[in-house]
């Protein structure tokens, strides 16, 4: 395989037009390429399992935009929906036929979700969440989990994954400490931390949120019973539970982290009181959600006194794109995206262990993530303990190989259902060079 070379002329002469309009010339800040060093490559177009950049280069997309891609780049069935949408008008600010398709289809597929409320943004979604349950327990306390990131909410920015991560920022400047002192950061998969936070503040805590299995400081399950437990102490406290599936929702199954192996039995110690989706729903345009309990949500405006609106929500064409995408999300998809996954692990732990590199590949469903350090990883303390130069230096070659991988270490790594054989090979034919590469960081 021809390697490309590292500079990208007609990326960087469009980075630094960028530079002079936007903060580091992004619009969302791991596109960067900080972590990773290098030019961002500015992209042209998506066809299937491949995107294009300015400089007519091609990459095997393992991004798939964050996670919405899941059927590829401009899925036909997709591409007529959105169509066919958009040839009847773009926005209306009524009630429109298609919001209700997309909301039965979530409330079919994930079994405790009796109402949703469609927005346009995850970070929409948990900060709506998050209000309807300080509105319904009067309480305002939020327990969340160090390495777990729900969008760029005030209350949520602390040691928050993601770009959070990346930067290895502890939280964000501009948020008011009383802000910060109304969320409570524990461990992931530490049930006694989350036990004695509540047996300190029980009474105070209006809600522990928690990515159904987090994506967002690389992927890190959670381990058997945890997930169990959140439902059994939020429960006794009378907290609510919050599963943000904005990355796992449709991703992970067809009903998200939940319907994974266990089906219905995924709920045996009881469900989540509210679900946030966004990613694979909008089919890569604006489109999430929020939903759960029926009585929950009826405090929702206008039948209830929790305020919470948008012009876009609901918006006819990217409704139009979310429910043509979950109509092609069947189990035949899900087949195929956990094969590209096993062959794709697989070759990363062969040629990673062959060059000698540290390292440990997690998975949930077809989400996985490589940590470049040795042993399982149950937390983001242990995430951060990886040798991220290792990471940079496999990037790079990976991306001079024509593989274009999430620019940071602390990320969930996508496929999609149009990574076919052809793509798949080229990404395993560039492992060994950049296993290699990471060898020497
Ligand atoms: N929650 C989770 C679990 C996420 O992964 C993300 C985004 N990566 C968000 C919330 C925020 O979604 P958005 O970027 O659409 O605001």
């Amino acid at each position: 395989m021809t390697a490309y070379p590292f500079d990208a002329p007609a990326s960087q002469a469009l980075l630094e037009r960028a530079l002079a309009v936007t903060p580091g010339g992004v619009n969302s800040p791991v596109r960067a390429f900080r972590a990773v060093g290098g030019t961002p490559r500015f992209m042209v177009s998506g066809h299937g399992p491949y995107l294009t950049d300015a400089d007519g280069r091609e990459y095997v997309d393992l991004v798939c935009s964050w996670g919405p891609m899941i059927l590829g780049h401009g899925h036909p069935a997709v591409q007529q929906a959105v169509a066919a949408a958009a040839a009847k008008g773009f926005s209306f600010g009524t009630p429109s036929e298609n919001e209700v398709a997309l909301g039965e289809e979530i409330v079919r597929r994930v079994a405790p979700v009796e109402q949703v409320r469609l927005v346009s943004s995850g970070t929409e979604a948990t900060m709506s969440a998050i209000r309807l349950a300080r509105g319904y327990t009067g309480r305002s306390i939020v327990v969340k989990f160090a390495g777990c990131y729900h969008g760029h909410v005030d209350s949520l920015l602390a040691q928050a994954g993601s770009g959070v991560a990346t930067f290895a920022l502890p939280d964000s400047a501009g948020v008011p400490k009383e802000m910060a002192a109304e969320t409570i950061v524990l461990p992931f998969n530490d049930l006694d931390a989350v036990e004695a936070a509540f047996a300190e503040r029980g009474s105070e805590i209006a809600a522990l949120i928690t990515e159904a299995s987090p994506g967002n400081m690389g992927v890190v399950p959670p381990a058997p019973g945890f997930t169990e437990g959140l439902r059994r102490i939020t429960a006794a406290h009378g907290a609510l539970l919050i599963s943000d599936e904005v990355m796992t929702g449709f991703r992970c199954s067809e009903a998200g982290w939940f319907g994974l192996e266990a089906g219905e039995q995924g709920y045996a110690a009881g469900a989540p009181d509210l679900f946030t989706f966004g990613k694979v729903m909008g089919g890569g345009f604006p489109a999430a959600a929020f939903g759960g309990r029926a009585d929950v949500m009826a405090l929702l405006a206008p039948v209830g006194p929790v305020y919470q609106a948008g012009t876009l929500s609901g918006n006819p064409v990217a409704t139009a794109a979310g429910l043509a995408t979950l109509q092609q999300c069947t189990p035949d998809l899900y087949a195929r995206l956990g094969e590209v996954a096993d062959a794709l692990t697989a070759g990363l732990d062969e040629h990673l262990s062959a060059a000698g590199v540290p390292h440990v590949v997690q998975r949930a469903g077809s989400m996985f993530s490589v940590f470049f350090r040795d042993g399982q990883v149950r937390d983001y303390d242990e995430a951060r303990a990886q040798h991220v130069p290792a990471f940079a230096a496999f990037f790079h070659s990976m991306l001079s190989q024509g593989v274009y991988l999430p620019p940071s270490a602390f990320e969930s790594w996508f496929v999609s259902g149009a990574h076919d054989d052809v793509a798949v090979d080229r990404v395993l034919a560039a492992i060994p060079a950049a296993a290699s590469a990471a060898a020497e960081a």
